[in-house]
This record gives C-alpha cells, sequence and structure tokens, in this order.
C-alpha cells in the first residue's frame, strides 16, 4: 500500500491541530437554561411528563447515558436499566450527548481530531448492531449539549425518571458529571453511576510505601496495592433483549443525526472541495465492539504468545492494538483482564499482563495530580530551560514543524510520525522514539509532543498521554531510565516498516534504511535517493551533543531548586498526595531518579554518570539497540 507523505496529504490544514481547540479551555457557563422554553420550572416540566403528554403506559423509560461505554457486553449501566426496566415492565432508550465545552478546561483538552473521528465511527457500529440485535426503537438518540437541558428534555418527552451512566475520570468530565447529576436531581430525575472504564477506581488504591518493592508511583507497589482488592468483577453478558420503544423514539426526543454531530466533518479547501484526512483513520480500523472483540480473540489466542519476544517491532505484530477501543469503551478492559486471566496471560507473558495495568495507573496519577497534562508531578522541573518553539521562522519551530510532518531526517522517527497521522495509532516503542527524540534530543517541551499525540492518536486518552509524556520529558513520576536512540533499528531490524511510510527510502538495502546519510553515493542514485531533494538532510547531526544539552538543562533546574526539592542522596522530592500513599500522606517522598541528575542539596551530583546510551549515538551509526530501565515492563 503506498501511503502519501503528511505534507502531500494535508493541503491546508498542515499545521493547525484537526480540530483547532487544542489548548484553548472552555468551560461551560454552570447556569444551563431550557432553550426556547424561557425558565421553566422543574416541576412544571415534570408535571409535563406526567399528564400523559407522552406515552408512557408501559411503565417508565429508564435512559442509558452512554459516553465512554459503547458497548453491550460488559456495560453495568446498560445492565442496570435493562434490569430495572424488565422489573417495572418499562422501556429502555439510548441518548449519546455532545457537549466537549462542558469537559474542557486547562486541564481536560477537549477531543483531539482524531478521537472525533473515532466516536464517530464507534457510534454509527454500536447504532447499527443496537438496531440489529434489539430492534429499530433501539436506536441511540444523539442530541447536541447542554448536558442538563439535553438529558432532561429526551428524559421529559420519553417519561423518563432515571438515567444510568458508566462513571468518567478525566478532571473536568468527573465535575460535569457531578453537577449535572445534582442538577438533574433538582428537577426530578436521578443519574445512578457504575464502575466499568478501570479495572479499580483510582481512589480505592493507596500504596503501602512501609514495605519497600518500588519507588513511590510506579509499576510494583501500585501493582501490589491493587492486589489487596478483589479481583475486577467478571464482565455482565450483553442483555439478552431489550424492552425499546415500539419506533425510534429519536424525533420524539428532539434527536439529530449522528452526522449533524459534526464529530467528523472535515475541512473545505478554497475551491470547496472536502479535504477527507479520515480516510486513513477508516482504512486502517473496523469499528465496534464486534471488531473489538475478534481483535481481543487473534491476541490471546496467536499475539500473545510473541508478546514477550516480539512487542517492540514496529509493524505490531504481537501487540493487541486495542488501545482505541478501550478508551471508547467498545471493548471492557474487564472482560479483557478475564479473557486474558483464563488464557493464563500472567505464565505466558509477564508483560502483557503488567501492561493492562498500567491503564489503572495512568487513571491513578490523573487522580492524584488532575494538572498531569500541564503541571510537572517533579514542581521544580517546570524551571527547566526548553528549546524556543514559539518564535515563528526560528529554529525550534522548525524542528517542531518537522517532527509532526515526518520529515526529520531520521527514517524511524518519520515513519512513525507518519503512520500516526496517516491511521492514528504507533506500535509503543515507536511512540517512545518520537517521544525521545522530541523531548532528549531537540529538546522541545514534552507538552508539544502531548499536544500533537492528543490530536491526532485514535486512542488520544488524557490519563495515558500525559504520564506517558511526563516520563519521557523526566518530570514524570517514573522517568525513563533509558535511552530511546532514533538510529536503532530494534523496532525495524528488517527496515519494512519504515520502508512502509516512507517510500522514498524503500529502494535502499536494509543496512542503509535506517542511516541514509552513511550510504554511498552510487547506492543512493541507484535507489532514487537525493538527500535534501527526495528526504530530508538530518535536522540535528550530532546526537551525543543534542542529549548532553537536555540533560545539561535538566541538571540546571534541579540544582536550582535542589535544596528544597532533593534528598541527601540526590533523588527528587514531591508531596504525596493525601491519599495516593497508606503512610505518607500530605509529606514529602523520595521518588525515582536518574543517576545523571542525582544532585544533592548542596548542589553535587551523588554519583559519576553512568548511563550509557549504547545506541551507536557517537557514531551515528544504527544498529545499537535502546537500554531498557527497569521502569519499562
Ligand atoms: C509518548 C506516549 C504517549 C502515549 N499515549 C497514549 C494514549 O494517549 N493512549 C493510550 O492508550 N496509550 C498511550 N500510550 C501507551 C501505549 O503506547 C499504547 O497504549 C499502546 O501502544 C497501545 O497499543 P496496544 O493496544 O497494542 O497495546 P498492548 O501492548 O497490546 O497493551 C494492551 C493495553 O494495555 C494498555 N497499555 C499498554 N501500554 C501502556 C502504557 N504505557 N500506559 C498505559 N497503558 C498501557 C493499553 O490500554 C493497551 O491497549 C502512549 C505511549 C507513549 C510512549
Amino acid at each position: 500500500m503506498w501511503h502519501r507523505p503528511p505534507s502531500l496529504a494535508r493541503p491546508s490544514v498542515s499545521l493547525t491541530c484537526r480540530t483547532g481547540r487544542i489548548g484553548l479551555p472552555h468551560v461551560a457557563g454552570t447556569q444551563l437554561r431550557l432553550r426556547g422554553s424561557g425558565r421553566r420550572s422543574a416541576s412544571r416540566v415534570m408535571a409535563d411528563a406526567n399528564s400523559g403528554a407522552v406515552d408512557s403506559r408501559n411503565g417508565p423509560t429508564m435512559l442509558m447515558w452512554l459516553r465512554q461505554d459503547l458497548r453491550t457486553h460488559d456495560n453495568p449501566a446498560l445492565h442496570a436499566a435493562f434490569k430495572a426496566a424488565t422489573a417495572k415492565q418499562g422501556r429502555v432508550a439510548l441518548v449519546y450527548v455532545w457537549s466537549p465545552e462542558e469537559d474542557t478546561s486547562e486541564v481536560n483538552p477537549a477531543p483531539g481530531g482524531a478521537m472525533r473521528v473515532w466516536y464517530h465511527n464507534a457510534l454509527a457500529a454500536l447504532d447499527a448492531k443496537l438496531k440489529h440485535t434489539y430492534g429499530a426503537g433501539a436506536c441511540i438518540i444523539y442530541r447536541h449539549g447542554p448536558y442538563n437541558e439535553a438529558l432532561l428534555q429526551v428524559a421529559v418527552s420519553l417519561g423518563a425518571r432515571s438515567i444510568y451512566a458508566n462513571r468518567r475520570y478525566e478532571p473536568t468530565m468527573a465535575q460535569t458529571d457531578a453537577r449535572v447529576t445534582r442538577q438533574l436531581k433538582q428537577s426530578g430525575v436521578f443519574v445512578e453511576t457504575f464502575e466499568g472504564f478501570l479495572l479499580h477506581e483510582p481512589q480505592q488504591i493507596a500504596i503501602d510505601m512501609t514495605k519497600w518493592v518500588g519507588h513511590f508511583g510506579t509499576l510494583t507497589p501500585f501493582s501490589l496495592a491493587v492486589s489487596k482488592l478483589p479481583p475486577p468483577p467478571k464482565p455482565l453478558p450483553s442483555p439478552p433483549h431489550l424492552p425499546t420503544h415500539p419506533l425510534p423514539p429519536s424525533s420524539a426526543a428532539g434527536g439529530v443525526a449522528l452526522e449533524q454531530l459534526g464529530l467528523a466533518r472535515m475541512p473545505r479547501c478554497p475551491d470547496g472541495s472536502q479535504i477527507d484526512w479520515s480516510k486513513g483513520i477508516k482504512d486502517a480500523w473496523d469499528f465496534g465492539e464486534d471488531a473489538a472483540l475478534e481483535l481481543l480473540a487473534c491476541f490471546v489466542s496467536s499475539k500473545l504468545r510473541q508478546y514477550e519476544t516480539k512487542r517492540q517491532l514496529a509493524d505490531a505484530r504481537a501487540v493487541s492494538r486495542l488501545s482505541p477501543y478501550l478508551h471508547s469503551g467498545e471493548l471492557s478492559v474487564r472482560r479483557m483482564y478475564h479473557t486474558m486471566a483464563q488464557a493464563n496471560a500472567r505464565q505466558i507473558s509477564k508483560t502483557a499482563w503488567r501492561r493492562v495495568l498500567w491503564r489503572d495507573l495512568a487513571y491513578w496519577q490523573l487522580h492524584h495530580w488532575p494538572a498531569l497534562i500541564r503541571d510537572p508531578v517533579r514542581t521544580h522541573y517546570s524551571a527547566q530551560r526548553w528549546t524556543d518553539t514559539a518564535t515563528r521562522g526560528g529554529r525550534g519551530a522548525a524542528w517542531l514543524k518537522a517532527w509532526q510532518l515526518g520529515r526529520t531526517g531520521f527514517p524511524l522517527v518519520d515513519a512513525g510520525m507518519r503512520e500516526l497521522w496517516a491511521t492514528g495509532w504507533m506500535q509503543q516503542s515507536v511512540r517512545m522514539v518520537c517521544a525521545a527524540f522530541l523531548t532528549e534530543y531537540l529538546n522541545i517541551h514534552w507538552r508539544e509532543g502531548a499536544e500533537w499525540f492528543h490530536d491526532t492518536l485514535v486512542d488520544a486518552d488524557l490519563a495515558i498521554n500525559a504520564m506517558m509524556w511526563q516520563n519521557a520529558g523526566k518530570s514524570g513520576i517514573d522517568q525513563w531510565n533509558f535511552v530511546m536512540n532514533p538510529l536503532s533499528n530494534a523496532q525495524d531490524p528488517d527496515g519494512n516498516y519504515t520502508r512502509r511510510w516512507v517510500p522514498e527510502l524503500a529502494a535502499l538495502p536494509t543496512k542503509y534504511v535506517h542511516c541514509p546519510w552513511e550510504a554511498p553515493a552510487k547506492v543512493l542514485a541507484d535507489c532514487n535517493v537525493t538527500l535534501g531533494a527526495s528526504y530530508p538532510h538530518r535536522i540535528i547531526t550530532d546526537l551525543r551533543a543534542a542529549r548532553a544539552d537536555n540533560s545539561a538543562a535538566i541538571a540546571e533546574a534541579k540544582r536550582a531548586a535542589a535544596g528544597q526539592w532533593a534528598d541527601a542522596g540526590g533523588y527528587d522530592l514531591i508531596v504525596v498526595p493525601k491519599g495516593a500513599s497508606t503512610t505518607y500522606d500530605g509529606t514529602r517522598m523520595r521518588i525515582f531518579t536518574k543517576r545523571e541528575w542525582r544532585i544533592r542539596p548542596n548542589g553535587e551530583l551523588a554519583a559519576a554518570e553512568t548511563t550509557t546510551s549504547g545506541s551507536g549515538e557517537k557514531s551515528g551509526r544504527a544498529g545499537g539497540g535502546s537500554v531498557a530501565g527497569a521502569t519499562t515492563g
């Protein structure tokens, strides 16, 4: 398959975010009004509902409020709505309200462009499945927000007093849900919420640091804390049938067509033609819970056995590719957990088993550091010197643009960034190579990378993205203790992944595909490669010096604050949020700190720098692997 390089694929939106919304917080006002109805009192609204204005002869309607749970299997809220409707001879109706402004704040960016496209298609798939399985009356009612107004109107029109929803954990979303629940309650409509998005809710987990099993906030002590909780509940089956309204309730409830929500609206060129940047995403993925369950079955039956040895490969042959389905809730993480447990995943691949827990760890971090996407967990790292990317025409802005477009001149980085743009996804090790290239070699702020990933990933997840970018930028709890060398061919030993996404280099022999600048002139000519023309020159050439500069920038920030934020061993200190640990609430605690930044309160380095890159940085040669530290599993 041939893919156009991104620079050709997106002529007029080349460097704007797909939504144009990132970094522009829109917090909705809290005063919500019923549009077109003036200030009708809540009691009047409910009186209308009960006066026979709607057909509620067969018992009340139970309203299922869909959000990040676009599935029928193991959907606790849907299950409860089904049970209540069955018991009361009522009906179930499903509603999806699009109101991103209410969920957005400075620390909770609006959904990115790729994720909106994903949601559009996931909703369409669920709608089709619901109608096919349960009849036409099971269609989803789509509404624009505000939530309170939309839900109240739907409730009134269908005679519903109960709304069922699965909980959301992003900070602004959780606040919005609490507010909407209060507002609806005042109108006589009750929202009942359920666990269904995580294996364990973050507030249940407090890390016990009295016995040392690993640094605070890393996976080992976290999983020990989790192991003391009851295992995640067994997944629920899909409702066998849904007692729905005989006719599609959408028009009665003021619903609009899915397209009208505008989730997948594409930009237009000046000549009126449409730029469909979502085509690559739609070509690369099947949407819906059936597709997710098929991928899960394939993962446990075949890929899992290769996970331990081949998970680092860029072509994703050994990983599940389930992340976008988990984020949209097309796949229940509890279903994944129990399916993996049944397949003995823990014995087959310890790493795969731990990966699923990483997701909960990210939500635990987000719970305790709600500004994770903006503020360094190691607060003193906020003074770090970064490359200036704001000056138009400056070197930093050009570097950032080259990284985003996949035109850095480093083939593996470019391949990853182009795959990301085209399909909305990258395998984990490639994400790490690209993230490390931006932060460690270009010394560009991790927030720039997080923002770009948020807009372009179909699995863009506030908690995981923020945690991983903070770790890549070294200000996170688990700062990376390894080097992800852009010249390493560990992720793509045969070069075929790079050839696929960087077709300009497709004809090069494997020996040169990751380092075309080393190829003799004749080889380049024979392969139709002209560096600087058909493929860009490297934007930096001295990798070792570049990384040393980033390391020095971190050391400067550390040294300036070491009196307050370093312990005697030079380890960084953080204030432990209340409830995060069983014993250290509100006090300072040391967290893992890479040797080269163990700077004592007196400003001296605690230990000589011993980290080796093992990566061919000096020679500039490809072939070196990444040095994995203890914090990668
Ligand atoms: C800079 C950076 C940004 C990232 N941003 C995101 C993001 O926005 N959304 C996202 O889902 N993942 C993110 N990841 C984590 C990881 O790359 C993806 O979860 C993984 O590649 C998804 O592929 P998979 O489903 O095949 O994973 P598998 O390897 O099959 O793992 C199964 C599941 O475990 C979970 N998981 C795996 N690795 C991690 C991890 N490091 N942290 C938390 N959960 C994990 C995911 O839910 C994943 O689907 C990011 C990684 C990096 C380095």
